[in-house]
């Protein structure tokens, strides 16, 4: 008999209140198809639909239930019209006694019924067999395929659904996304007892309902790790983002215990760029998510630890040992931290924006909103290599794409080579020496006021999608006290720290600060967060990697 694409997972259900006859027919059942489907039993209307909400929230999928008509409280209509709520592809079968054929006859309308089965069916092989072939023959045939991957019932255009699905796509858990609009998104809410008030709903591959769930609890239930499997290491590398995957790729293989912390999703910055045309090594490009997907098995490979959705929000330092502080007051402590923090996107400060962040107006990420945009107008704001990007992206989707320049052209921000790609494509417009004056929507952005900067007219524009790349700083605060930055944030290191020929206040080594060290030994910064830093994917890996070397050489002295 052929098989369905996924039959361990697919469930032949029957329910009968009389204890022998439930056993005997999943009995029969098993008999001949047990080697090919999970037979489920029940004995109750009540306890068939608990179970049916479960294997739902598994994503097993059900072909066939057989259902007996006289049982108490329900009975086998009222329970399969339920049941169908639940897996409406599910072929249905009611097993009545002689007495009782009109009610099933009435049923095949009321519940859509597959067949009725008159009791006793013996011999299965003439009664039951011909009939539940033809049935699962026909479940084959429509398209049910299992969805054993997380699953993600939201709100298209609400803030929340939009991080849990940015998050999960960043750190690259496959997931199928329903709109609570839409019947399977309403199924799959039914199946863990909510009425859609709370969402998003996440639902796990094993079947485990999560409502609005915070990062660190949805990182820990899609198998993320979130805590560290030590109390020290040699190495803390903090961020994810090029400069820190690099520091975990170098430090592990070179032999350190390290741990790599990350607040969000691995990748950083680049983990968001739709095509990175300047790192060496990949002539026609690579995605920033799956060159950043390689370095994080790379690192995990070899032996680096990686958490996910932890934020850093202190670092003591106790002697010899550094103390990395967590967002949630637990700790890690280590010989030597890397501090690869990065930066974040700079926030528009017109008004509307923030109401309606996640809600049509997004910060960099444009990757998981693309498909949305399908044939809608989408604006861009910035000048930059980013914007540029995303613009390049978004018009694979977009009906028009706009991109919005303060300044009077791109020559001066963005590189050459994607200002003339931009000007060969037909639907990208770009509108210089203009900035956004409003955003207005409820609930979701439907127009953005535009102001030209030379002469201060306004127009109002419809719009649904805004991006936006205008810049980012260093999120350092948290380092007050501890490790000295310049006036942006950006952290000092090296040379900077002695730029009048003396060391760093509270410097109490014999030898000036290595290259990547700032003012406390033991404690280096790579990348985008380091003052006077490069800003590029290359040399954010390699500082991560020379800050490793700047660790052997600092562990070798102390
Ligand atoms: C859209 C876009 C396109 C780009 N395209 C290119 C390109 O084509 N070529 C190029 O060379 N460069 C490009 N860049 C720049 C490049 O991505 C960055 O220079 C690079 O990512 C910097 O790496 P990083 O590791 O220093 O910092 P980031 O990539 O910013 O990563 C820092 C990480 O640290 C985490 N973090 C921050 N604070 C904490 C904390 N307290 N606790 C835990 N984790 C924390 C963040 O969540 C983040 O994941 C692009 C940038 C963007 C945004």
């Amino acid at each position: 008999m052929a098989q369905p694409a996924d039959a361990a997972r697919t469930v032949i259900m029957t329910v009968d209140d009389d204890p022998g006859v439930s056993r005997a027919v999943a009995r029969d059942l098993r008999r001949r198809y047990g080697a090919s489907y999970r037979i489920v039993r029940a004995e109750s209307g009540e306890s068939a639909l608990e179970a049916l909400r479960e294997l739902k929230l598994r994503g097993d999928l059900v072909a066939v239930i057989l259902a007996d008509y006289r049982m108490p409280r329900m009975n086998g209509i009222e329970f399969l019209e339920r049941a169908m709520d639940v897996h409406p592809a599910a072929r249905r079968v009611l097993l009545t006694a002689y007495a009782d054929t009109g009610a099933a006859i009435d049923a095949i309308n009321v519940v859509d019924l597959d067949h009725y089965l008159l009791k006793p069916w013996d011999p299965p092989e003439e009664k039951l067999y011909p009939v539940v072939d033809d049935l699962l023959e026909a479940w084959r045939h429509s398209d049910h395929r299992p969805v054993p991957s997380t699953k993600v019932v939201g709100h298209r255009w609400s803030a929340r659904s939009s991080d849990v699905r940015e998050f999960l796509a960043r750190n690259q858990v496959p997931y199928r996304w329903y709109s609570c609009d839409e019947p399977e998104g309403r199924r799959l809410l039914a199946a863990a007892d909510e009425d859609g008030m709370r969402l998003p709903l996440v639902v796990t591959p094993d079947g485990t309902p999560l409502v609005d769930p915070d990062p660190a609890d949805l990182a820990a239930h899609v198998g993320l790790a979130t805590t560290p499997a030590a109390d020290f290491y040699d190495l803390v590398v903090i961020g994810g983002g090029p400069a820190g995957l690099g520091a975990a790729v170098y430090g592990a293989s070179e032999g350190l215990r390290t741990v790599l912390v990350e607040r969000s999703a691995t990748g950083g910055q680049a983990g968001q760029s739709s095509r990175i045309e300047n790192y060496l090594g990949f002539p026609d490009g690579v995605s920033g998510a799956q060159l950043t997907e390689r370095a994080r098995r790379q690192a995990t490979r070899f032996g680096a630890e990686i958490l996910t959705a932890r934020e850093v929000t202190g670092l003591d330092v106790g002697g010899a040992a550094r103390v990395v502080r967590f967002s949630d007051g637990s700790q890690v402590a280590a010989h030597s931290v890397i501090l690869a923090t990065g930066v974040s996107y700079r926030r528009l400060a017109a008004p509307g924006c923030d109401e309606l962040g996640g809600c049509g107006v997004y910060y960099g990420s444009s990757l998981t909103e693309a498909p949305a945009c399908q044939d809608q107008d989408v604006y861009i704001v910035g000048g930059a290599n980013s914007a540029g990007q995303a613009a390049m992206y978004l018009s694979r989707f977009a009906k028009q794409v706009t991109l919005l320049v303060r300044g009077p052209d791109l020559s001066a921000s963005m590189s050459y080579y994607l200002i003339e790609q931009i000007g060969r494509v037909p639907n990208i417009a770009v509108r210089c020496g203009t900035v956004v004056e409003e955003a207005h929507g409820d609930g979701h952005l439907e127009r953005l006021t535009l102001r030209d900067t030379d002469s201060g007219r306004t127009d109002v524009v419809d719009a649904q999608w805004l991006f936006v790349f205008i810049g980012a700083a260093p999120l350092t605060d948290w380092l007050d006290g501890t490790v000295l930055r310049d006036g942006r944030g950006f952290i000092l290191a090296g040379p900077d720290l002695t730029a009048d020929g003396r060391p760093p206040a509270g410097w109490e080594l014999d030898r000036p600060p290595y290259h990547l060290e700032t003012n406390v030994p033991g404690v280096f910064v790579a990348g985008d967060a380091r003052a006077e830093s490069a800003k590029r994917v290359a040399s954010a890996v390699g500082e991560g990697a020379m800050a490793v070397m700047l660790v052997h050489r600092y562990l070798e002295q102390s």
